[in-house]
């Protein structure tokens, strides 16, 4: 599972400096869920070659005992308690303040093992500027610069060393098809779970260890196996199945990246909100495959539904590979649809593709459409084989490809998506030099 890095800290000791630096350019996931009292970013990362999640958790201040900013502290511990690895910054410049020795406790009491780093340590002798911190009796502090990277690979590095990388599955393509259903609160996400699992058999349910675990339920339906990846904690009771734990967006975001393909989940009868936007612009920065589920369909007039649509189509723009589909889960209807895009995404996200016919496809799409000439050279197309698949990544082989305008790329996407009828998975172009 991706591992999860929380940063915790008082204000302005460069929590966020160092979430963007950790994150680069990739857009944060901002996530004011209804019951977060204040924003905080996802985001994700990659060290090496593997990625995890980050969490900016906002500000933290404890020392305040009224209203909001316990609530604060309360959702700051909840993504302690749901973060893998802990990062707790202070001010190298400012030294320890009263507030740093609050977080120090608190985060002492949750048992949790935490990692210190002391910020802003650039042109500083870092053994000094770290010597003082070791009175928060959190263990030995890292000096760190947030701004000018210094320390950070080593301080990520750390952090996740406890966390080996999971081994490929090699026989990914033997297991029922992962899915997670997503979506904020509310949306009719267990609703829609119920609904896809009441009547049908269920094969396994594995009890999480630690609220950290994610769960897999294995079902069968119309005669195919599936496994859900849950995000919410789901617990059997009787027929029902129901969500035990709050919202959570680490699990959320986890699933995601565990799963083959995602549903998700749109309320039809509220507004197309920012959220709904993030999760889908993190979906697809994972490239996992998409299904659109545009729920409680039910119950509305015709303009509402084209108001819906329009909306949708203005909002969610960017899902070009995605089917979308208009239910509703509490009437059971407009289900087998759905599963039908769910079959044909994770398909298309596993499918393979021979050499011989993706270079087939690569003439004829240079053929109808040569690459556009850039400076005095025109770039050549030799062959192309797969690189990848859950996203499909197709690696073309040719000369001069650095001079591939981006416009080209997608015209060359768009041909291989049609020729092999890859809908509900991104599809990755990669350019490569010479043979
Ligand atoms: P947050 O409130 O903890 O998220 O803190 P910010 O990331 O917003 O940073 C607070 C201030 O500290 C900003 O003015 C940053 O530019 C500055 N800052 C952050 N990291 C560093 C650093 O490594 N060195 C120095 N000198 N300043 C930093
Ligand atoms: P979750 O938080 O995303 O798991 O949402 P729930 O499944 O708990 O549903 C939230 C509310 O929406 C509940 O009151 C459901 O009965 C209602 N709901 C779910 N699906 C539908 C639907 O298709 N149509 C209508 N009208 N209401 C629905």
């Amino acid at each position: 599972m991706l591992p999860t890095i929380a940063l915790v800290g008082r204000p302005n000791v460069g929590k966020s400096t160092l979430f963007n630096r950790l994150t680069k350019t990739r857009d944060a996931l901002v996530a004011d869920f209804p019951g977060l009292t204040r924003d905080r970013h996802y985001g994700r990362g990659v060290v090496g070659d593997r990625p995890y999640l980050v969490v900016d958790t906002g500000g933290f201040e404890p020392a305040a005992d009224t209203g909001i900013l316990v609530e604060m502290a309360r959702q700051t511990l909840q993504a302690v308690d749901e973060a893998d690895a802990i990062i707790f910054l202070v001010d190298g410049r400012q030294g320890i303040t009263a507030q740093d020795k609050v977080i120090a406790d608190r985060l002492r009491r949750t048992g949790r093992s935490v990692l210190l780093a002391v910020n802003k340590s650039e042109g500083m002798n870092r053994t000094i500027a770290a010597a003082e911190f070791y009175e928060l009796g959190l263990g030995e502090p890292y000096a760190i610069s947030s701004a000018h990277g210094e320390g950070v690979r080593d301080l990520i590095n750390l952090a996740l060393a406890d966390f080996p990388p999971e081994p490929e599955a090699a026989d990914d393509e033997d297991l029922p098809p992962k899915i997670a259903i997503v979506g904020r609160p509310n949306v009719g996400k267990s609703t829609l779970v119920n609904a896809l699992l009441g009547e049908e058999r269920v094969i396994a349910f594995d009890m999480p260890g630690t609220t950290r675990d994610s769960i897999h339920i294995d079902f069968e339906r119309d005669g195919k196996q599936y496994t859900l990846v849950d995000t919410a904690g789901v617990r059997r009771r009787g027929k029902v199945f129901e969500a035990i734990e709050k919202f959570s967006v680490i699990k959320t975001l986890q699933a995601i990246e565990d799963a083959n393909v995602v549903v998700l989940v749109l309320d039809a009868q509220d507004t197309i909100t920012e959220q709904d936007g993030s999760l889908a612009a993190f979906v697809l920065e994972t490239g996992r495959a998409l299904v659109v589920a545009i729920n409680k369909w039910d119950g509305l007039k015709e303009e509402q539904r084209d108001q819906v649509k329009k909306d949708i189509d203005r909002k969610l723009h960017f899902l070009t590979y995605a089917k979308f589909h208009y239910l509703s889960a509490l009437k059971g209807q407009g289900l087998p649809p759905l599963m039908k895009s769910v079959d044909a995404a994770y398909a298309a996200a596993m499918s393979k593709l021979s050499t011989p016919k993706l270079t087939r496809v690569l003439e004829a799409a240079v053929q109808q459409h040569q690459p556009p000439v850039g400076g005095a050279i025109r770039p050549k197309l030799r062959y192309a084989h797969q690189g990848g698949k859950n996203p499909p990544i197709i690696v073309i082989h040719g000369n001069h490809v650095t001079k591939i305008p981006a416009s080209y790329r997608r015209y060359l996407e768009g041909f291989f998506r049609k020729a092999f009828e890859l809908t509900g998975t991104p599809l990755v172009i990669q350019f490569k030099q010479g043979a």
